[in-house]
């Protein structure tokens, strides 16, 4: 095992993988920009080394800056955390170029699963199910006319190096289409550097649900259910749950079987998340995530699993801890992402945390590195604490999610709490009756944007 691992990262994800560590007796090193030497990240962890100013390009993504803190602090190990340079394939050949270990995939699957047509085409070819569309790049309009005959309008030009819903437009007919398909490949050049685009057929109601998997250097691999992520404004999500509202035992094991059997074949190793559309019974796969996600925790609390510990521990070259069978879905976990912003706007509003209280009881979790006195940084995501709830069943669920948020203090800057209150208490969502649109629609009813 470790005796020392570097976090390559900030805020609560990076507390969050300290605690892992302190837990299993690795020491901790942590990184910063000038702007967040006061951070909790910096407070709690055994060393800290400043990488740069408050821009994360000079910081955060400064990968020189990251390996030299590695090597002079005698890192074995660097773990990245989401974001900034986790999916990112050149840092992770890096890490291991200098004689330490990157906790995660591979940069071949990394690189794999970044490019979205490649991705597809390899998940296909595992016997995954996708959702219809070309079989790889188009070549020109007249062969993207062809595809979206032959799958049936709407449909959906998107970019193969795409993210954050960038390079993504949708034709509702054939009229709309020279347009969609330029607006989309303009967009993916300026964003990615790279305007090959692939067509998909437009869902017009799914729900996102993904299926959180790991895997070890001894072709083990196993999944841990399904998250269900439909809730997003702008393509960011923003309440997460475990499971689905949506999903019976039967097809989690069913889906959860042909992701198993499909990461196995590719040797995958580390966590890794796969990305579903859900609509009509049927599950068609859009993405792959090689890294930890924000939303893990919901899958810990309802597996009884410390993720983070177990990417630790394959990492180091150990078997995974658990077998298929081991792994049960108890009850139901709710996360509602605290974001600094207006829950009106969502115009980001950092500043001086006044008060800060968190919530506590059973079955509850905060995952933060806020403290009263933080001054939130202007420079980095607005996401700044994760209220995460266990129960028994959905509705206890929703009560304790309520009765957390009623408890929990963010003084001093505004946060979308208010907005999570009025979501719990609305009929629909109790229902479990929403798709990817939901929120949005929402959001309008309520006088947002
Ligand atoms: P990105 O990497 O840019 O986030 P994704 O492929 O993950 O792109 O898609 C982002 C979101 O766009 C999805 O979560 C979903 O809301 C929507 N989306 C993507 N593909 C489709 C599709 N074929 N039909 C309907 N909605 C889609």
């Amino acid at each position: 095992m470790f005796s020392k691992i570097l976090i390559a990262n900030r805020g609560e994800i990076a507390l969050r993988i300290l605690r892992a560590c302190r837990e299993m007796g690795i020491r901790t090193v942590a990184v910063h920009s000038t702007a967040d030497s006061d951070a909790m990240h910096v407070r709690l962890a055994d060393e800290a080394v400043c990488i740069g100013p408050a821009s994360s390009r000079d910081s955060y993504l400064n990968i020189a800056a990251i390996l030299s803190a590695a090597t002079i602090t005698g890192a074995e190990a660097i773990h990245p955390g989401y974001g900034f340079l986790s999916e990112n394939a050149d840092f992770a050949e890096l890490v291991e170029a200098h004689g330490m270990v990157f906790i995660g995939p591979t940069a071949e699957h990394i690189r794999m699963m970044g490019d979205k047509i490649t991705a597809k085409t390899t998940m296909d070819a595992l016997g995954v199910p996708l959702v219809a569309g070309s079989d790889g790049a188009l070549a020109n309009i007249e062969e993207a006319r062809e595809v979206a005959a032959r799958v049936g309008y709407p449909i959906l030009i998107k970019a193969a190096a795409g993210g954050g819903g960038r390079g993504m437009k949708v034709a509702q007919d054939e009229s709309e289409l020279a347009e969609a398909w330029s607006v989309a490949r303009t967009e993916a050049r300026a964003a990615f550097g790279n305007d090959e685009v692939y067509l998909e057929k437009y869902l017009n109601r799914p729900r996102h649900i993904e299926l959180q998997i790991m895997g070890d250097m001894h072709g083990n691999v196993v999944h841990f259910g399904e998250r269900d992520c439909s809730l997003q404004r702008r393509h960011q999500k923003l309440l997460e749950e475990a499971g689905s509202p949506v999903i019976t035992e039967e097809q989690r094991n069913q889906i959860g079987h042909t992701v198993v059997e499909a990461l196995a074949k590719m040797g995958y190793r580390n966590a890794g998340t796969l990305e579903f559309l859900y609509q009509d019974g049927q599950f068609c796969f859009i993405e792959m995530n090689t890294r930890l996600q924000v939303e893990h925790p919901v899958t810990e609390m309802v597996c009884s699993v410390d993720l983070v510990r177990e990417q630790i521990r394959v990492a180091a070259g150990e078997k995974l801890s658990y077998r298929q069978s081991d792994i049960k879905v108890q009850g139901h976990a709710i996360e509602c992402r605290i974001n600094a912003e207006d829950p009106q706007t969502f115009a980001p509003n950092p500043g001086e945390v006044k008060m800060f209280h968190a919530p506590g009881g059973l079955g509850v979790r905060m995952d933060s590195a806020l403290f009263a006195g933080y001054k939130i940084p202007p420079y980095y995501d607005s996401m700044v604490a994760k209220l995460i709830v266990h129960a028994p069943t959905r509705d206890e669920a929703i009560a304790r999610m309520k009765r957390a948020l009623h408890e929990c203090v963010v003084e001093g800057v505004k946060t979308v709490i208010p907005l999570h209150e009025k979501i719990l208490d609305d009929p629909e969502f109790r229902a479990g009756e929403y798709t990817i649109h939901w929120l949005e629609n929402f959001v309008a009813r309520q006088g947002g944007k």
